[in-house]
């Protein structure tokens, strides 16, 4: 019996994309890398050496471009000129029989019970991720953040990870871009300058949808500034992310212990929310030591079904932040703006201390927060009715919880390294929620220099003799 001759590939080169899955499926090595760019694409299409090629259709089954490999059967009689046109028009149209796309959820597995770890705030942040089942890291090292940065480089090659130090933070924001878009978690360590650089690409991340985190390891600015720890990215991290209607919850974490949980809750948040998500240390905090505790459970990452990550099940997932029609581009806005809406009213974090009495509420978040936190058992040793509020999450400012605090409060007191950007963040939140604010005294440095206890519990006890 005479077996059937089965049809060969051909390739209409337009439509390769270059994937070389093709390459991988084909057992009788008859595809290679090509060595041409097309000029209809831009793209290096395989190319086909048919002379072993005995029609196992493997390699059209792996192509996940429709129109890429087909049959021979199907090759257009008569001319075609390679243009780039409607495939539909050449072939008909092809029914697209594919799994329908599902979200594979995350997997916990308990982590075994270890001892506490000391880590400094970058080593805890870059711990968390991993935890957190982050395998992708794309960077450019920048002081005082690139120890997180080193740590990944040595740890993700061991684990399956890849670690890529990009030419430049504008690569790796759009490395982050490919990774986050793919659905994979993926993250960078920054600081001030580097973080500028990237938000041209957050703006992209915000308008396409795509998860990623951003460690920002604050330091002195304008410009190259110093390596101090300056609170210098709020305001960019709350109101500047790029073009465009953009937002991203902002996370400032205060401890070593912090870095690790707020770094492995951001990428759940990324997740949630298909948003990128910031995380604001300060200098002294990326490099303080502390005790970190491990969390039970470690996550093994599962796929989102919107992923773009070029299987069968998903390789008609398109992910982009352009819509040329004004109506489309309102309306995106619209929906960016409900999910905005949705993050403000479930996201809110904060930490209160002494507040339950407060009639000075002291305001400070990083480092900045444990002066405050000090300044604020001292005044108590002295009789002073102070408390302090820590903002967790700058955006969305946790507004709700400070205004269950307030009515006992008759005078603010805000701490910062910056020259009043966490106290612009609370004028605005104060202002959105129609609160008129108690009278308000900073508490500032900036350049590095961060405010000492001492200050802090003068200026406490100076609002006393202000109302006295
Ligand atoms: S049909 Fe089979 S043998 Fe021929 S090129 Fe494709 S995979 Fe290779
Ligand atoms: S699988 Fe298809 S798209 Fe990928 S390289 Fe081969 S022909 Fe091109």
């Amino acid at each position: 019996m005479i077996a059937p001759v089965r049809p060969k590939p051909f390739l209409q080169p337009e439509y390769c994309k270059s994937c070389l899955r093709c390459i991988d499926a084909c057992p009788r090595d008859c595809i290679t890398p090509g060595k041409t760019i097309n000029p209809a694409t831009g793209l290096v299409p395989v190319e086909l050496h048919l002379e072993a090629c005995n029609g196992c259709a493997l390699c059209m089954q792996a192509c996940p471009e429709p129109y890429g490999l087909r049959p021979e059967t199907e090759h257009p009689t008569g001319a075609f000129d390679f243009e780039l046109e409607d495939p539909a028009r050449i072939f008909g149209r092809k029914e697209l029989s594919r799994p329908e796309a599902r979200d594979q959820p995350d997997d916990f597995i308990p982590l075994p019970a270890c001892e506490p770890m000391v880590l400094k705030g970058t080593y805890a942040s870059a711990v968390g991720a991993l935890l957190a089942g982050c395998r992708h890291v794309f960077g450019y090292p920048i002081t005082p953040s690139t120890e997180g940065s080193e740590l990944m480089a040595k740890i993700l090659p061991k684990v399956g990870g890849h670690f890529i130090q990009a030419v430049s933070e504008t690569a790796a924001v759009n490395m982050m871009y490919g990774a986050g878009g793919a659905g994979v978690p993926c993250m960078t360590f920054t600081s001030g300058p580097g973080f500028s650089l990237m938000l041209e690409g957050i703006s992209y991340m915000i308008g396409a949808e795509v998860p990623g985190v951003f460690v920002n390891i604050m330091r002195g600015g304008p410009g190259l500034g110093n390596l101090g720890p300056e609170q210098a990215d709020i305001k960019l991290a709350c109101r500047g992310l790029g073009h465009g209607n953009t937002h991203a919850i902002v996370l400032a974490p205060g401890t070593p212990q912090e870095m690790l949980h707020l770094t492995m809750h951001a990428f759940e948040l990324s997740f949630t929310y298909r948003n990128p998500v910031i995380i604001l240390g300060d200098g002294f905090l990326g490099q303080m030591t502390g005790v970190v505790h491990l969390p039970a459970l470690l996550t093994k990452p599962g796929r989102p079904a919107w992923a773009v990550c070029g299987d069968r099940e998903h390789h008609l997932n398109l992910i982009c932040s352009i819509h040329l029609a004004e109506d489309d581009l309102e309306a995106h806005n619209r929906h960016l703006n409900a999910k905005y809406a949705l993050i403000a009213r479930e996201e809110q974090r904060s930490d209160a201390y002494r507040c339950d009495d407060a009639e000075v509420l002291v305001i400070a978040c990083n480092t900045p927060a444990r002066m405050a936190k000090g300044a604020v058992e001292a005044a108590r040793e002295q009789g002073a009715k102070v408390g302090l509020f820590r903002p967790i999450t700058l955006w969305p400012f946790p507004i709700d919880a400070l205004r269950k605090i307030l009515p006992t409060v008759s005078r603010l007191v805000v701490v910062e390294g910056s020259p009043g950007q966490l106290e612009d963040e609370l004028r605005l939140a104060l202002s959105h929620a129609g609160i008129a604010p108690p009278p308000i005294t900073p508490v500032q440095h900036y350049g590095g220099v961060l405010p000492s206890q001492d200050e802090i519990l003068s200026a406490i006890l100076s609002t006393y003799e202000v109302r006295s």
